[in-house]
C-alpha cells in the first residue's frame, strides 16, 4: 500500500517560493563586479529568477539543457540559478580557476548550449569560447552601460536581455529526479568528471546542510558564503539560505583579507564559510590592523583539512567557533560536519582541539564506512585507516557519461578516494587521498598527519609529503617544506620537533626545502607535480 499523502515534489525554486513568502524583506547584499555593494531582497531575488526562467523559455531553453555559469558568489549569480532550475534546464558552473582548455573541454564535454559570464572572465570566453560550438549565445551579467566592446558576434548584456520579460510566469513543473545542476571535479588526474545533482538530491541536501548540528543556521543568521557557487555549490548555501530565509551576503570577486572583512563587519554577518586559505589571510589582516569579529559567532571550515592553529585562533582570540566539515562534489558537497556531540560535553582547551582535527560525523543522510582494499569494513575505533566509503540521496550515483565506474559498487556505495578511520563516536578523520598515502613495507603512512605535524614548527609555512621509492620498503616518506619569510630552520631541527609526535617508522626519511608548493586550480596541493618534480629523488636512507 502507498501513503496517502500529497505528491508535492522536492523542486528548487520552491525553495525560492518559500523564501519569498515567509522571509521576502530579508536582504541579499552583493558586492557587485563592477564594484559597488547592491542589495535586494528574497522577494526580488525570486522575481528576477522569473524573469530569467521566462526569458529563457523564450529563447528556446528548457528541460535537460546544460546552461553554464562562469561567475562570482553574486544575487545576480543567484537568481540566475533559480531561472535555469525553474524551467527544467541544468546549470552548470564553471570553475574559472581551471585552465582555459580544461574550462573548454568541460563545456564541450557538458554541450553546454548558453553562457552566463561575469565581466572578469570576458577576456578568456572571447579567447576561449569560439572552440565551444555547442554556446549558442553569451549572457554577460551586467547593465549596457558596463558592457565593454567584445568580439563576441553572440553577447548581449544581462539587464538588457532580461528587460524583455515581464515575470509573468509560471515555474515548470516536472519530477523530483529530473536534472538541476551540473559541476565537473578537478581532479588532479585523468579528465574532469561531471556530477549531476537532481532537484530531489538539492532541496534534501539544503536541509541536511542546514539542520542544528550541521551548519545550523537559522532565519536570524546573516550568511556570507566566500565559499564559491562556482565550487562544489558553495557548500549547499545558495538553497539552504533561502530555505531557512537567512539574510545572505554575497562577496563578489573579492576575497582578499581587507574585503571579506569589511563585509564581515558592515552587514553584520554570524556565519560564514570557506576554504582554510581564506582564513589565513583573513587572520592576518585582523592581525595587522588589529580589528576584531564581534559579530561573527560560527565559520564552517573544509576543502582541505583546516590546521589546527587557524582554529586555535578563531576561538580563543575572537570568540569565533569553527566547524570543521569535509565533503566532495560527488556529495553536494557536505559529508561531515565537527560539530559537538553531548559525549564531548565539557571538553576544552588541547582535547577539543583535538577533536576538532577531525572532519566529523555524518548527518542524518550519508551513510559512511571504512574498508580494506578488499572491501572488509574496519572497526569504529579512530585507529585502523582505509578507504572511505559513502552513500546517500544526495551521493552520486554515477558520473555524467558513465567515467570512472569502478568507483560506485552493486551496493551503492561510492569511493571516495580518501582515506580515513572513523572513531567509537562516529567522527571520521581523513589521513590522506589514497593515492597519496605512502606505501612503506605493506603498511600504510599518512601523509597528511605528517604535513600537520610540520606545519607546527614556527618556521614552517607549508609542507607536503610525498612517497619517494625505496628499494627495501617500497617507498619512504620525504616532507617537502617551504620556510616563513626570513627563517633558516635546519632539516635536523624540523624531525627533531616532529619526532615522538608519531610513530617513530612514520618518520620523514628526508627533508627538502622549496621557494613553492604546487597547487591545483582550487587550492588543493597539487602532489602529481611535487611527485613529478622529485621522481630522480634518492633518499639518503635507499642505499
Ligand atoms: P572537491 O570535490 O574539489 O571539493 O574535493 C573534495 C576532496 O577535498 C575530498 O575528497 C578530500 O580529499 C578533500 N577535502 C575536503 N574537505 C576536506 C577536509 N576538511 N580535510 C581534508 N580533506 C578535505
Amino acid at each position: 500500500m502507498l501513503g496517502l499523502m500529497q505528491p508535492w515534489p522536492l523542486l528548487c525554486h520552491k525553495i525560492l517560493d518559500y523564501a519569498a513568502a515567509q522571509h521576502g524583506q530579508r536582504e541579499i547584499v552583493s558586492r557587485s563586479v563592477e564594484g559597488p555593494i547592491v542589495r535586494t531582497t528574497w522577494s526580488g531575488v525570486r522575481e528576477r529568477a522569473l524573469k530569467v526562467a521566462q526569458r529563457l523559455e523564450r529563447d528556446g531553453f528548457g528541460l535537460g539543457d546544460r546552461i553554464a555559469t562562469l561567475a562570482w558568489n553574486t544575487a545576480r549569480h543567484l537568481e540566475v540559478w533559480y531561472g535555469i532550475m525553474g524551467v527544467g534546464a541544468i546549470y552548470h558552473t564553471l570553475n574559472p580557476r581551471l585552465f582555459p582548455d580544461q574550462i573548454v573541454w568541460i563545456m564541450n564535454h557538458a554541450e553546454d548550449r548558453l553562457l552566463f559570464v561575469d565581466l572578469t572572465f570576458l577576456p578568456i570566453v572571447e579567447k576561449y569560447c569560439p572552440s565551444v560550438t555547442s554556446v549558442k549565445k553569451v549572457v554577460v551579467l551586467t547593465d549596457r552601460a558596463h558592457m565593454p566592446q567584445t568580439s563576441l558576434p553572440n553577447a548581449v548584456p544581462y539587464e538588457e536581455w532580461l528587460a524583455e520579460a515581464d515575470g509573468d510566469f509560471s515555474w515548470k513543473s516536472f519530477d523530483e529526479n529530473t536534472a538541476a545542476g551540473m559541476c565537473y571535479t578537478s581532479g588532479t588526474t585523468g579528465d574532469p568528471k561531471g556530477v549531476v545533482y537532481s532537484h530531489r538530491s538539492n532541496v534534501l541536501h539544503a536541509m541536511i546542510a542546514a539542520m542544528p548540528d550541521s551548519m545550523g543556521i537559522s532565519t536570524r543568521d546573516t550568511v556570507l558564503p566566500v565559499v564559491p557557487m562556482f565550487h562544489a555549490n558553495a557548500w549547499g548555501l545558495a538553497q539552504s539560505c533561502p530555505m531557512v530565509g537567512t539574510k545572505m551576503v554575497m562577496p563578489g570577486g573579492k576575497m582578499d583579507g581587507a574585503s571579506i572583512y569589511e563585509l564581515l563587519d558592515s552587514e553584520q554577518v554570524s556565519f560564514t564559510a570557506a576554504v582554510p586559505t581564506v582564513w589565513l589571510m583573513l587572520l592576518q589582516h585582523l592581525e595587522q590592523t588589529r580589528k576584531k569579529l564581534p559579530y561573527l559567532k560560527r565559520v564552517v571550515i573544509g576543502g582541505s583539512a583546516c590546521p589546527r592553529a587557524i582554529t586555535e585562533k578563531f576561538q580563543n582570540d575572537y570568540d569565533v567557533e569553527v566547524i570543521h566539515a569535509w565533503g566532495m562534489t560527488e556529495m553536494s558537497p557536505l559529508g561531515t560536519l565537527c560539530t559537538m556531540k553531548p559525549e564531548y560535553d565539557g571538553l576544552e582547551g588541547e582535547a577539543r582541539l583535538g577533536i576538532q582535527q577531525k572532519q566529523g560525523y555524518a548527518p542524518f543522510g550519508v551513510e559512511m564506512k571504512v574498508t580494506d582494499d578488499d572491501n572488509r569494513e574496519h572497526p569504529w575505533d579512530g585507529k585502523t585507516f582505509g578507504r572511505l566509503k559513502v552513500r546517500g540521496p544526495a551521493v552520486a550515483g554515477a558520473y555524467y557519461g558513465g567515467a570512472s565506474e569502478e568507483q560506485f559498487d552493486t551496493d551503492g556505495w561510492f569511493d571516495t578516494g580518501d582515506v580515513a578511520h572513523i572513531d567509537a563516536h562516529g567522527y571520521m578523520q581523513i589521513t590522506d587521498r589514497a593515492k597519496d598515502v605512502i606505501k612503506s613495507g605493506g603498511e600504510w603512512i599518512s601523509s597528511i598527519d605528517l604535513e600537520n605535524l610540520a606545519v607546527g614548527h614556527p618556521d614552517v609555512a607549508e609542507a607536503a609529503v610525498i612517497g619517494i621509492h625505496h628499494a627495501k620498503w617500497d617507498e619512504r616518506p620525504l616532507l617537502v617544506i617551504v620556510r616563513k619569510p626570513g627563517k633558516e630552520p635546519a632539516k635536523e631541527d624540523i624531525l627533531s620537533f616532529m619526532q615522538g609526535k608519531c610513530a617513530k617508522w612514520w618518520m620523514p626519511d628526508d627533508v627538502a626545502f622549496v621557494a613553492e608548493i604546487p597547487h591545483t586550480a582550487t587550492g588543493k596541493i597539487q602532489k602529481i607535480t611535487l611527485r613529478e618534480q622529485f621522481k630522480d629523488y634518492r633518499l639518503p636512507t635507499d642505499v
